[in-house]
């Protein structure tokens, strides 16, 4: 017989635990320094380059509504999706390789997330102090101390994110436009929509959710321990020499040099290191500050977790401490697998020189492309109506529409030559045209052959030439029909 089992929700297996604030420790040395570099480097990009102009235009401006991209002098069209495609493929082999080659380089130093919530942890640090303080002030009740130094926090994030919000649209809608819609009060429903959205993504993200955003929400910390192997360079504790973990006193040397001191206890296998007064220690003394650094809240010791974003932070703590007690710096260290365990390191494999081949070849021909690029694309269109009419002297004609897309920031006059083994000449249209600057003209076209001389399928090409720069030219491929 079933029995019925009454369905009950106990609190401690509720679905929903919510995540203790983390109150990552300041810590410095040079991991924190590229840390930092990186944060100024890539945000100073982010905020400066919408106000930077080359040729009279932003210099960056991703112009939607015109369906036009300027990028450092040059503008992309939609034509141009090829660029757009080979700029994904550099992205996906440079993240085969540096995470090949040292683990989640991108994740410590370059992703958004990484670089905005290292900015706002140190307006946290300014308002509110440091770890200690913060603690205490968190836990403390509400004083006109609390409020000022929150409210002090607040206000600068709030400025920081909306400022984001701004120089984000920045990007699609001309900026200095933009800051002088801000200051007349008349921006658009769009736009207010996207500086609020942004800033909000923002302010939520690095404020708030933080390592939250690493640990539950980003796909890459799933699947980056596909492309690790046991010679991928990763952040690691030493076991061996750090084991067995504890405080000790002063001058006690490191498992690592004390065999070299006179007086050292005898550590061999026959007695083992347990018996001597201390040398049962390895270099761990268990401070914690690797764990008080770490910006994810996890103990490096335990062994490689997914949640470790390889930001170094533990290895500049550590170091620090290992200075500080005259041992040698390393116990946490950018090691391999293979290098942890005493066997050889391969950090150049063939799997690291493959992906590095690919991606050099590839951004050779994504900047010879880049370099060589035409300004000019050409369209040619059939007439759908008929594949050919018969012209009143009994010559042969066909119609077309050619569509001239002008790329460049200025004017050119082309002229328009037929290439082809027929004896082709101009019924309708012009031989000559001018295109403005970045504008697209469409140019109605007959040829004819003389009665008799086409037959069937007849391969041409039209050659476009600029008569003002002889480096600008397109020649299109398409078919001249005759009576089968
Ligand atoms: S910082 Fe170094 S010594 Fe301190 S607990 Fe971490 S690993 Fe041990
Ligand atoms: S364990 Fe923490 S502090 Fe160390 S590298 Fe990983 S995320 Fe950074």
């Amino acid at each position: 017989m079933n029995k019925t089992i009454p369905l009950q929700v106990v609190a401690s297996d509720a679905l929903y635990a919510s995540e203790a604030k983390i109150y990552p420790r300041e810590t410095s040395g040079i991991f924190q320094r590229l840390r930092t570099a990186a944060v100024f480097w890539l945000l100073g990009m982010f905020y400066l380059f919408p106000w930077l102009n080359w040729q009279g235009r932003q210099l960056v401006l991703f112009d939607l509504p015109a369906r036009k991209f300027y990028v450092l002098g040059w503008v992309f069209w939609p034509q141009d999706f090829f660029y757009l495609s080979m700029l994904l493929m550099m992205a996906a082999f440079s993240l085969f390789f540096f995470t090949a080659l040292a683990g989640r380089l991108w994740c410590g130093y370059a992703c958004p997330q990484t670089v905005w919530t290292e900015v706002f942890l140190w307006m946290e640090r300014w308002t509110c102090g440091n770890r200690h303080q913060q603690m205490k002030l968190d836990a403390a009740p509400w004083s006109s101390e609390k409020v000022l130094r929150k409210g002090a926090k607040q206000l600068l994030w709030v400025t920081f994110a909306v400022w984001t919000g701004f120089t984000f649209v920045g990007f699609f809608t001309p900026i200095r436009e933009l800051s002088t819609a801000v200051m007349t009060a008349t921006l658009s429903g769009w736009q207010l929509f996207w500086i609020g959205f942004y800033g909000l993504a923002t302010y939520g993200n690095a404020g708030y959710l933080r390592e939250q955003v690493c640990k539950y929400m980003c796909p890459y910390a799933r699947f980056q321990g596909a492309m690790f192997d046991r010679q991928t360079l990763i952040i690691a504790y030493d076991e061996k020499r750090g084991e067995a973990r504890g405080a000790r006193g002063r001058g006690v040397p490191s498992v690592l040099t004390r065999d070299a001191l006179p007086n050292a206890p005898v550590v061999d296998a026959a007695v083992p290191r347990l018996s001597a007064p201390e040398p049962a220690l390895g270099d761990c003394i268990d401070c914690t500050i690797c764990v008080q650094v770490c910006p994810t809240g996890i103990d490096i010791r335990d062994g490689l977790q997914y949640e470790c974003i390889a930001c170094g932070a533990c290895i500049d703590a550590c170091d620090n401490v290992m200075d500080k007690l005259g041992y040698p710096r390393g116990l946490i260290r950018y090691d391999t697998l293979a290098g942890l365990e005493g066997k050889p390191v391969s950090v150049l494999r063939p799997r690291v020189l493959i992906y590095a081949v690919i991606l050099l070849v590839l951004v050779g021909a994504f900047l010879w492309s880049v370099a060589e690029r035409v300004p000019l694309i050409v369209d040619v269109l059939r007439d759908r109506n008929a594949l050919y009419r018969n012209a009143a002297d009994g010559g042969i004609e066909n119609a077309y529409t050619l569509k001239l897309m002008n790329q460049d920031q200025r004017t050119h006059h082309y002229r328009i030559q037929i290439e082809s083994a027929l004896p082709i000449t101009l019924a309708a249209g012009a031989d000559r045209v001018t295109v403005a600057a970045e504008q697209v003209v469409e140019l109605p076209l007959t040829l004819k052959v003389a009665a008799g001389q086409a037959k069937g399928v007849n391969g041409i090409r039209i050659r476009v030439q600029s008569e003002d720069d002889a480096a600008v030219f397109y020649v299109q491929e398409t078919r001249f029909f005759g009576p089968f």
